[in-house]
């Protein structure tokens, strides 16, 4: 069971065209992430994944032309100039560890984010990505 997006009645799974209202019961989702080819995906999720763990050295050597594998590797790259960034303000005492600290645990959830994405074939954006220039093309 699903309901019509437009008026919120109870429509079954299968029908297109709510009862209701009469709309059109298809979701489109204003999903911003980009989207790649499922065989790109097929052939590459594996580098993609690995990117994350090699700061985006594997999938460079082996999938240069794989757009989902470099979507990664920006990735892969952003969560190590942050972590670069994290290690930065250490110098600054206390605050500067709190907020290393701080910043080093949210990257790496954001890299454990990304490998199960990369392995799931998703192009989805990390939370900090969307907006940040991409290094990689
Ligand atoms: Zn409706």
């Amino acid at each position: 069971m699903k309901y019509c997006p437009h008026c919120g009645a109870e429509i079954a799974d299968d029908v297109r065209f709510c009862p209701t209202c009469g709309k059109e019961t298809v979701i489109v989702v204003n999903n911003q992430d980009p989207q790649f080819d499922p065989q790109d995906i097929a052939d590459n999720k594996m580098l993609a994944m690995l990117g994350y763990l090699t700061m985006g050295v594997l999938p460079m050597i082996g999938c240069r032309n794989s757009a989902f594998a470099m979507h990664h590797v920006n990735q892969a790259l952003w969560i190590f100039i942050g972590s670069l960034l994290c290690g930065l303000v250490c110098i600054i005492p206390i605050l500067g560890w709190i907020v290393g600290a701080i910043g080093s645990i949210f990257l790496l959830v954001c890299e454990i984010i990304g490998i199960i994405r990369a392995l799931k074939g998703s192009g989805a954006y990390l939370p900090f990505i969307k907006g940040l220039p991409v290094i990689i093309k």
